[in-house]
């Protein structure tokens, strides 16, 4: 989902507002994302997956087995990581399963466009008694959560502050930024930290 489906929800979206109203919506919901991020890290438990990739998942799963008929799991190897799955009564929607680590795959293409396991893993793993979480993200953890998020002050809606909500115009900000290129010396965020630590997982020879 992205902002322009999540905020305003009134029928219109907020495709539908005036740009300065429609600028203010974005800003106002990218804050509060923000913030129930601050809130879900401050009690998040250390490790493990994310309360709402947990959530993500079990939904994900009762979406196939509602028209799923119960047990049509064919397992196609002995480490019962490569599997087929019929979902529905078609028989062309028959889906070859991967739920191995090491070649995470599913013919319903969700788990490579969005790198999070779809229902049909989901369902796999539960019928081979093994476990989906170790093909969530590094993102879906709450390591990752709680090394972003952790110790950041509130975001405040900034609608009134730096916009003039009945226009949209911006109010000058007090300093100038400096002129010419960013710095590069930047220090490195959490997010480049995270992905480079499962990136030398992937590849230790690296
Ligand atoms: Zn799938």
């Amino acid at each position: 989902m992205n902002a322009a489906d999540g905020v305003a929800g009134n029928g219109t979206g907020v495709r539908g507002l005036q740009p300065g109203k429609m600028l203010v919506e974005f800003v106002g919901h990218s804050a509060r994302r923000f913030n129930e991020r601050v809130h879900a890290a401050a009690s998040a438990p250390a490790h493990g997956p994310t309360e709402k990739a947990l959530a993500m998942l079990e939904e994900r799963k009762a979406s196939i087995l509602k028209d799923m008929p119960s047990g049509v799991v064919s397992f196609q190897n002995d480490t019962k990581t490569s599997a087929k799955i019929m979902v529905g009564k078609d028989p062309a929607r028959e889906r070859a399963v991967n739920i191995s680590p090491h070649a995470p795959k599913c013919e319903c293409g969700a788990f490579e466009v969005e790198s999070f396991p779809c229902g049909c893993m989901a369902i796999v793993a539960d019928k081979a008694g093994e476990n989906v979480l170790p093909l969530l993200h590094v993102t879906e953890t709450n390591e990752f959560l709680k090394r972003v998020y952790t110790g950041l002050p509130e975001f405040n809606n900034p609608g009134t502050e730096f916009l003039r909500a009945s226009t949209g115009a911006q109010v000058p900000a007090d300093k100038p930024l400096a002129p010419g290129r960013p710095s590069n010396k930047r220090k490195k965020s959490a997010m480049d930290a995270a992905s480079f630590a499962a990136y030398k997982a992937r590849h230790p020879e690296a």
